[in-house]
């Protein structure tokens, strides 16, 4: 035997371990789904190395699981690639994850759940500490002469590290978890264990055994034909998938033979991550080249805009031992790319035709980032009719409408689609620039979001009829339609009035100086006195907001 050493935990680690220990968090039960992803992810990497070289191993690649009672125990043992000693110390100990301090910063905000937390930050492991008091891990490297090691510790201040004896010791790790003893009743049982199993850890893609006995299906979903799979599978999948506690608001699992081949399963969440937030990385879909895992999360199959779509892609046309660098730049990639965002884009479009609340409900969870989407020239025609915004017609600051809607309701002979962009509905439905418009009756799409120019800038015109800032819209257009509301129309200003019109100008120039380049009679307001606009009609005089903001 070694000689056992003794190491300290980085601060950060520390301070996880501390919050985790004393959190009041009840649902303890998810250590174990921690643990057993781990040894999935190390069996992954089994498969993903052996399949690649051709060779074949004799190791079953499973993982096994022991409840003893007596021993307040909890064992869970698997076949993957094991730690060397430095990839211990470097991976449960000494280097915390760049995610650490941020979520022991939202753990103690308590903005979300734990749960969730851990899932998504990847620092699983040390989640076996709300239920542990000492862990023992014994771990042998598929490495070539690697030393088995055991790192044990009681999740304090620190940790010890011993190697073991060359014989005897398989391929993988085994962790032993000692209960605390108000937790050895709950969780050194068997039929517990099974029952967190189906719950957390039914999708894993190798047999997990608890006392001898199979407990998971053991299915990559996405391979199965859809007649086959029930909407309850498909969103314990999502749940799995994403630590989503809610189901999937859409799935969309299709099948495709040429130009490439792919499954793909995805699904749109209910709810929209913060898009601009720190959750951006959170993103992609997993990638499998025939049923192994490649990359998780891959960064390049579907755009930033669609980066609400969670889920997994799987292709036989890929060599299994390709590396991530070819990945980036692959052609077979692109393709399949190409045709997961079509095939996401016209299932929107399905929705949106069927079932229109729905559509709305997406929207609202996923509209911000959604219109990103103006830059996918290539797909600009279906992101156009996609995209949706309040307006004028629209009873309330919750309406939406599409381009087309606007265009069933726009009143004869109009050619362009006008829009404005505002603080607030209410800010909007008292705006002189849009006075016109409201005696006209002619609809304004209302934008509230800054992006939301970008996206009219981008799209320039929706099916012939340019999209227009309602501020540079044309006079002589708008004194085409004939007025709505039968006010009386101003008489014209006799020679008296116009003097006193332009001393007026001419006194409110002066008073302005240099912040104006001109002061005119407008023939566009009839209950404001008076309104702003821009000289150049180009930019409208929020995006010239925006852009003093750029370029500051
Ligand atoms: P994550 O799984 O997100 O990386 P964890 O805290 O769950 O974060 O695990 C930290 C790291 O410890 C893993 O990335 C892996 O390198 C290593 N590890 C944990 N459990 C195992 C295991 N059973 N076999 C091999 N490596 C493991
Ligand atoms: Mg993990």
């Amino acid at each position: 035997m070694g000689k056992k050493t003794t190491h300290k935990f980085k601060a950060e680690v520390s301070q996880l371990l501390d919050i985790l220990v004393h959190s009041l968090y009840t649902n303890k039960e998810i250590f174990l789904r921690e643990l057993i992803s781990n040894a999935s992810d190390a069996l992954e990497k089994v498969r993903f190395l052996t399949t690649a070289q051709g060779g074949q191993d004799d190791t079953p690649l499973e993982i096994r699981i022991e409840a003893d009672k007596d021993a307040k125990t909890v064992t869970v043992t698997d076949t993957g690639v094991g730690m060397t000693r430095d990839e211990l110390m470097k991976n449960i100990g000494t280097i915390a994850h760049s995610g650490t301090a941020e979520l022991t910063k939202m753990a103690t905000e308590g903005k979300e759940s734990l749960d969730t937390l851990i899932g998504r930050f990847g620092v699983g492991f040390y989640s076996v500490y709300m239920v542990a008091d000492e862990v023992e891990v014994t771990t042998r490297s598929i490495e070539p002469g690697a030393k088995p090691m055991v790192w044990t510790s009681d999740g304090k201040t620190d940790y010890k590290l011993q190697e073991l004896e060359e014989d005897g010791v398989a391929r993988g790790t085994r962790i032993v978890v000692r209960l605390k003893d108000d937790l050895a009743g709950q969780f050194a049982n068997a039929a517990h264990l099974k029952s967190i199993i189906k719950k957390h850890s039914n999708f894993i893609n190798f047999p997990i055994h608890v006392d001898g006995e199979r407990v998971n299906t053991v299915t990559a979903l996405w391979r199965e034909p859809k007649f086959q799979i029930t909407s309850e599978q498909y969103a314990e999948f999502y749940k799995f998938l994403t630590y989503d506690a809610e189901d999937p608001l859409d799935t969309l699992h299709t099948s495709v033979d040429a130009p490439v081949q792919f499954n793909a399963l995805m699904f749109i969440p209910k709810a929209g991550d913060d898009p601009f937030g720190m959750n951006r990385e959170n993103r992609g879909l997993d990638l499998y080249v025939r049923r192994v895992l490649i990359e998780k999360q891959n960064k390049d199959l579907l755009p930033e805009y669609l980066g609400f779509i969670k889920g997994v892609v799987d292709t036989e046309d890929l060599p299994l031992n390709i590396s991530r660098e070819t990945l980036q730049d692959n052609l077979l990639l692109r393709k399949i790319s190409s045709t997961l965002v079509k095939q996401a884009l016209d299932n929107l479009e399905k929705i949106a035709r069927d079932d229109a609340d729905r559509y709305a409900e997406f929207w609202r969870a996923h509209g911000t980032l959604f219109k990103a989407g103006y830059m996918d020239f290539l797909n600009k025609d279906k992101f156009a009719r996609l995209v949706r915004f309040n307006s004028s017609a629209s009873e309330n600051a919750e309406g939406l409408t599409s381009f087309a809607n606007y265009l069933s309701r726009a009143r004869e002979g109009q050619k362009e689609i006008y829009y404005a962009y505002g603080p607030s509905r209410e800010a909007l439905g008292l705006s002189p620039h849009l006075e016109v418009f409201r005696k006209k009756g002619i609809e304004v799409l209302y934008l509230f979001e800054p992006i939301d120019e970008f996206v009219m800038d981008a799209l320039r015109d929706f099916d012939g009829h340019a999209l227009v800032a309602a501020e540079h819209a044309d006079m002589a257009t708008l004194d085409g339609f004939e007025n709505l509301e039968r006010d009386q129309e101003a008489a014209p200003l006799s020679d008296d009035q116009k003097t006193t019109l332009d001393r007026l100008l001419a006194r409110i120039k002066e008073a302005l100086g240099e912040s104006v380049t001109e002061v005119r009679v407008s023939r566009r307001l009839s209950g404001s006195p008076v309104c702003l606009a821009n000289p150049d009609g180009n930019v409208t005089s929020s995006m010239d907001k925006i852009m003093r903001v750029i370029s500051k």
